[in-house]
């Protein structure tokens, strides 16, 4: 079949995970052990997590929503708190605030990098705020030493949620040291390595890690391995109410695998990212990712937005993209417009939220994407009616 034909007959997804022969084997030798949920392989995962972040302490969990709650009790956030966040984010990073008891109040982006805008989140701040949860969004990380500076300066607590920055880079370093006390990721397929679904908090506090180690499991004092490898008899105890937040050994297996190729997940992203921005950058009607100098992207979605007449045009464009066989996603959502979160503010409010959440289109990017479907999808965006 030639390149073209596979260009124009099979339907360019927006996202798609790479697992190969390492992630099949990985869990076969789980399943064979016998050994299948939290266990040898998942302190592994972390281990690994932590060697590659640079970090000192990793604790992994079923998911980054899980991850995110777990973070805000672990900082002492409880019902009658309030937590700023951004309203430009998945739906779950206000969830988490909410399932402790707190409230979600939300900060505009700044439209350059559709990160939370600092002196936004500022001036939100009252007697009732606890702590700042910043989002590194699609990759891009938030404007780290401006939060820094603002959680010292009124004793708050900062709680990165890095779902979607895995190998993101701030001032050279690497997103998950963490900047701030906590920092959640992702593990969900959307996101860059996955293992199905799971999560993983980093800290440098060795007392948060245990804490959060005893939350995801039930409170437990000891944990399975330690009860099922010990010589005498032990009694566990339960100092408080915990969860079932643990990540499975089959999952952990695909994790240390997907941890091995995730430099070469990365680097083809970033290139083919590039050439986006390259091409892209020719068209009147879009604006490409802008990266500040104190970061480095991953690009775990490339999104642009649509200025000028074609700011109106959403839908239609990605209609002629979809019959072109290309498939597209409208931007990141507004979750203070949804149901739930209606009250924290009004329709028009976060003007630069709404702007954003209405005109972005994220486009086609995975590592295993041919170069034929990528400049295939750069052709069509330069063929398209507008
Ligand atoms: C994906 C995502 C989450 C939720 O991650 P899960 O692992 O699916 O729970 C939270 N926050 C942001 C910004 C995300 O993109």
């Amino acid at each position: 079949m030639s390149t073209l034909l596979t260009s124009t007959c099979a339907m360019i997804p927006v996202a798609r995970p790479y697992i190969g022969v390492e992630e099949e084997q990985g869990v076969l030798d789980v399943l064979r052990s016998g050994w299948v949920t939290q266990g040898p392989r998942v302190a592994e995962f972390e281990e690994k997590f932590a060697a590659y972040i640079g970090c000192e302490f990793a604790v992994a969990v079923s998911s980054c929503t899980t991850a995110l709650q777990l973070a805000l009790l672990a900082c002492g956030v409880g019902p009658g708190d309030e937590v700023i966040c951004p309203s430009f984010s998945f739906i779950a990073t206000a969830n988490s605030i909410a399932y402790v008891g707190a409230k979600p109040v939300f900060a505009d982006i700044d439209l350059a990098t559709y990160n939370v805008n600092p002196t936004h989140v500022e001036a939100l701040i009252s007697s009732r705020t606890k702590a700042i949860l910043v989002v590194h969004q699609i990759g891009l990380p938030a404007d780290m030493r401006a939060f820094q500076y603002i959680a010292a300066k009124f004793g708050l607590k900062l709680i990165e949620d890095a779902a979607c920055a895995i190998g993101a880079k701030y001032e050279g370093e690497l997103i998950g040291k963490p900047l701030g006390d906590l920092a959640c990721f992702s593990f969900h397929p959307r996101k860059i390595m996955t293992t199905g679904e799971g999560g993983m908090i980093t800290t440098r506090d060795a007392h948060l890690a245990e804490r959060l180690r005893r939350l995801r499991q039930h409170a437990m004092s000891l944990s399975d391995v330690v009860r099922h490898s010990a010589k005498q008899i032990v009694t566990e105890t339960y100092d408080e109410v915990g969860f079932n937040f643990r990540m499975t050994d089959m999952q952990a297996a695909v994790g240390i695998a997907q941890l091995g190729r995730l430099d070469r997940l990365l680097d083809r992203r970033r290139l083919l990212a590039q050439r986006y921005t390259k091409a892209l950058d020719q068209l009147s009607w879009l604006i490409t990712p802008h990266v500040p100098p104190y970061c480095c992207h991953n690009y775990q979605s490339y999104m642009v937005r649509l200025v000028g007449d074609a700011a109106g045009k959403r839908d239609e464009i990605m209609q002629q993209l979809l019959e072109r066989n290309i498939s597209t996603r409208r931007a990141i959502m507004a979750t203070h417009r949804e149901l739930p979160y209606r009250s924290a503010g009004g329709d028009d409010s976060l003007p630069q939220t709404c702007l954003t959440a209405a005109t972005g289109i994220i486009l086609p990017l995975f590592y295993q994407m041919a170069d034929s479907d990528h400049n295939y999808v750069i052709d069509s965006l330069h063929e398209i009616h507008i």
